[in-house]
């Protein structure tokens, strides 16, 4: 499943985002940049030491990351250019302005991404695994954000040409395929 917006392809796919053929991934992560569990585990497993070093370097000079922010270090041993670390926010029920801090964690990822001049870039679903934020509601906040985010710039401005939604779990990607079409 696909749609073009503003000259950006927008796709979703199933499987492991570690395994993703582009050149920067997003990785879901926590305020400390301590590898952790889900997507943030893989990531740190698959890239080896140096992602984590270099967390460690971030967090000595600016003491990690808030909630929607991101900060960008090296692949380890994947074969990205880079991965972007954002720490998306644990959902508390919904009045605690969850939504819109999910929506910073791609606008954030996004604006880093452009300022490396990235061109293919792959996002997890933020939030939707241990810090609970509920699936549908999350789908639909990554898609307006990054479809905003992506309508709002001038071409020239975007170095991005493709941005992939890598669903671990059947549910999301059935749920991100069909949101998706409703776009088209
Ligand atoms: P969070 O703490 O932000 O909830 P998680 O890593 O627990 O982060 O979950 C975020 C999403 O990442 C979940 O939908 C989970 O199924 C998914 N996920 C877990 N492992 C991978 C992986 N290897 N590649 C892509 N997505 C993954």
């Amino acid at each position: 499943m696909q749609i073009t917006v503003n000259r950006i392809v927008l796709t979703v796919e199933q499987g492991d985002i570690t395994a993703w053929n582009g050149e920067m991934i997003v990785n879901a992560s926590n305020s400390g940049l301590y590898g952790g569990g889900g997507v943030d585990g893989a990531i740190h497993r698959a890239g080896g030491p140096r992602i984590a070093e270099e967390c460690a370097e971030i967090r000595c000079r600016q003491g990690g990351i808030l909630p929607g922010e991101a900060a960008l270090t090296s692949a380890g041993l994947l074969h990205f250019r880079g991965v972007i670390h954002t720490v998306g926010p644990i959902w508390k029920g919904g009045s605690a302005g969850e939504a819109v801090v999910l929506s910073r964690c791609y606008q954030s990822s996004l604006d880093l991404a452009c300022a490396q001049g990235v061109q293919s870039l792959a996002f997890p679903n933020i939030s939707t695994g241990i810090y609970n934020f509920p699936k549908e509601l999350a789908c639909r906040t990554a898609l307006d954000s990054v479809i905003q985010y992506v309508r709002g710039k001038d071409p020239a401005e975007l170095t991005l040409r493709r941005i992939d939604f890598v669903c671990f779990e059947q549910d999301n990607a059935e749920l991100y395929r069909a949101e998706l079409e409703a776009y088209s």
